[in-house]
């Protein structure tokens, strides 16, 4: 999404925690918990992924996307799907995405990343552009530092 920003990715977490699942530090009970909102929200606004659960192997996952924000007023904290949030993303200067992965079988489930998202996040992508056509009218200034050392 073009006003995707601030993202911070959870995989090294998740994969923590499946090591401990594996070493039998913790049990699936423990990481098996979702609760009955987040399952409904993944059967009603989940976006379907290819991606086998890495507890039970059975059932695939499906992404939950999470929406926070002073602008949502009422909305905040409910889920949305993938399709909504581009067009919130227009409507709004900026809201946090929460996505989870959820596994209707088993009930594992995990945080995935956060990001933002939002019409403020459209004016810093065009001043990053415009840094790099300065940088390259001006004869690239990589060329310039390498002189330097
Ligand atoms: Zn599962």
């Amino acid at each position: 999404m073009r006003t995707q920003r601030q993202v911070v990715d959870y995989s090294l977490q998740k994969r923590a925690v499946l090591r401990e699942l594996l070493a039998g530090r913790v049990g699936t009970y423990d990481v098996c918990d979702a609760s009955p909102y987040l399952k409904n929200a993944a059967r009603f606004h989940g976006e379907p992924t290819d991606r086998r659960c890495p507890i039970c192997r059975s059932e695939n996952l499906t992404l939950v996307h999470y929406i926070y924000g002073d602008e949502l007023k009422q909305s905040a904290g409910q889920a949305r799907t993938l399709a909504e949030l581009p067009v919130l993303a227009m409507t709004l200067r900026e809201f946090q995405v929460f996505v989870v992965e959820v596994c209707l079988g088993c009930d594992w489930n995990h945080l995935v990343e956060q990001y933002l998202l939002g019409r403020d996040g459209l004016t810093g992508d065009s001043e990053g552009t415009s840094e790099q056509d300065a940088a390259g009218a001006e004869g690239g200034g990589r060329r310039r530092r390498e002189a330097q050392r």
